[in-house]
């Protein structure tokens, strides 16, 4: 499956958000949305109003950016969402948060979901003692992700692991940070998530 890769701010500058794409950087004021609050290739610092066509689509752009999903993959989540028995949206979030790069980068293995999915496609990761190396696999309650051993041993993985568990785990996982190792506890729901979005938008951009 492809992936965008292009210059990523222009993401955020495009739907007028932070998107914290970048890791770090996304926390200092060499963020490009701090400077540059508006989209890209406008000369004027005002956003023109959007048409409803364009509310529900950026709202769905959002969630797509901040999961670095095309748009084949997102249509083809949202269609699996709706197929199943309650709330679309809450099926469409859980699909996102329960993909292996995401997951990586929630347990603080990466500094973004981007770097989480190098890390899943360059094989460091396993999964229930196996090695996974695709970036939109889904975890299940009772998973357990950890480094490969020889992973453990490269430069990036000790920097992480002496980092220590700095960055905050969501409730439906666990991290065991000195093992490098996390355990999936339960099913994402949406209250878990820092990620706020507009499901009912997205699910309307599609049906419409
Ligand atoms: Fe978005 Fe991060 Fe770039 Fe800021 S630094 S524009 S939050 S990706």
């Amino acid at each position: 499956m492809g992936r965008y890769t292009g210059p990523v701010c222009r993401l955020c500058r495009q739907v007028g958000e932070k998107l914290f794409l970048k890791g770090a950087r996304c926390y200092t004021p060499h963020c490009a949305i701090e400077k540059h609050r508006r989209a890209p290739g406008s000369q004027r610092p005002t956003r023109r109003r959007l048409s409803e066509f364009g509310i529900r689509q950026r709202e769905k752009q959002k969630l797509r950016y901040t999961f670095g999903i095309m748009e084949r993959q997102f249509a083809r989540y949202v269609d699996m969402a709706e197929k199943q028995p309650g709330v679309t949206g809450q099926y469409l979030f859980q699909l996102l948060e329960r993909r292996l790069d995401n997951v990586v980068f929630r347990l603080g293995f990466s500094d973004s979901r981007a770097q989480g999915r190098q890390l899943v496609l360059h094989g460091h990761m396993l999964v229930n003692g196996r090695k996974v190396d695709i970036p939109s696999f889904f975890v299940k309650a009772g998973d357990t992700v950890t480094w490969r051993p020889a992973s453990k041993e490269k430069p990036f993985a000790k920097a992480k692991l002496a980092e220590g568990s700095k960055q905050t785990v969501p409730g439906w996982l666990s991290r065991d940070a000195a093992a490098l190792e996390g355990k999936v506890l339960s099913l994402p729901r949406p209250e878990d998530s820092d990620i706020k979005m507009d499901a009912r938008l997205i699910v309307e951009h599609y049906t419409r």
